[in-house]
């Protein structure tokens, strides 16, 4: 079968490879590409060690064993260490990644396997994987009744925030310097602007430190902010001080998902509420993957999307 390698930094090849052997093993239909992908590319990944590794995490498609439907969920939590027994699966200290989706067909845990509700095609089936983490960061500030959002960047993920937090009744600001993203936000139920004024509830989807700065200069006193985006690893953030303590600024991180909000995000979809279609992009086969990712996406925000069979 024909597989996406990364062989280190920059280097991504499409290779004939022995057939995968697992536990289940699952046709690939769609796999969406996101900015890990892009980051994976140029920069290699301590979860692709050693290399050549197979990426993608985004992945749906069809067991080869019995012909059900399902999305390929990235992860496998160990329900033994702290966290999880904790129930905070997400951040388990033994987690199985589950990589490989850019490729024809992967081999799987059945415990990473979610069943695709009727009707939901496969590429937005595989938007569950970001679209979990977003129900996830959302759920962080669950305890916040604050009326106000505003997010801070309007890629992918950021655009689906905005949703999720228009769906639970509040009023959302998206901020991007991009007017098509702009734009994009507001065809979700959002306000859009260039820049976040101050509001009671922030979310960070950029990954930068500029961005986790803003996000803290963004927040009304007494206000939530859920850092979203990862930045590098051993970046660090000088934060002013001021506003922590004397604003009571709650920051709080969001990682990640549990099988419960993947679920969950596969309802969303499915029901339309989260129009996927939104933020689709260009499919390609695996052959177009390496210039899809460089490329990247100038204007509107959308996934790239594989069908490795094509
Ligand atoms: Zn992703
Ligand atoms: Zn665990």
């Amino acid at each position: 079968m024909r597989a996406a390698l990364l062989h280190g930094p920059g280097d991504l090849r499409v290779e004939e490879v022995a057939e995968p052997e697992g536990e289940v093993v699952v046709r690939v239909t769609a796999a969406t590409a996101c900015g890990t992908d892009v980051k994976m590319l140029r920069h290699g990944h301590r979860v692709l060690e050693p290399y050549p590794a197979r990426f993608g995490h985004e992945t749906a498609g069809v067991r080869e064993d019995t012909g059900e439907r399902v999305l390929v969920g990235d992860s496998v939590a160990c329900g033994a260490c702290p966290p999880c027994r904790a129930g905070r699966p997400q951040l388990c200290r033994a987690m199985t990644w589950v990589l490989g989706g850019f490729a024809e067909l992967i081999a799987v845990p059945a415990a990473a396997l979610h069943a695709i509700p009727d009707g939901l095609a496969f590429a937005g089936a595989a938007m569950a994987e970001p679209l979990a983490a977003c129900v996830h960061a959302v759920a962080r500030a669950a305890s916040s009744d604050a009326r106000d959002a505003g997010v801070l960047g309007g890629g992918t993920m950021g655009l689906m925030l905005a949703r999720l937090l228009v769906l639970e009744g509040r009023d959302v600001t998206l901020a991007d310097r991009h007017a098509e993203r702009r734009a994009q936000a507001e065809a979700m139920g959002a306000r859009a602007v260039p820049a976040l004024a101050r509001h009671e509830l922030v979310f960070e989807a950029v990954g930068r430190p500029e961005a986790w700065r803003a996000a803290v200069a963004a927040a009304a006193p007494g206000a939530t902010i859920v850092l979203v985006g990862g930045c590098p690893g051993g970046t660090e953030v000088a934060l002013p001080t001021g506003p922590l303590h004397y604003d009571e600024l709650d920051v709080r991180g969001a990682f990640h998902h549990s099988r419960a909000e993947v679920d969950r995000a596969l309802a969303l979809l499915a029901a339309g509420a989260v129009d996927w279609r939104a933020l689709a992009g260009e499919t390609v086969g695996l052959d177009g993957l390496g210039a899809a990712l460089r490329r990247g996406s100038g204007g509107e925000a959308r996934k790239v999307v594989v069908d490795p069979w094509r």
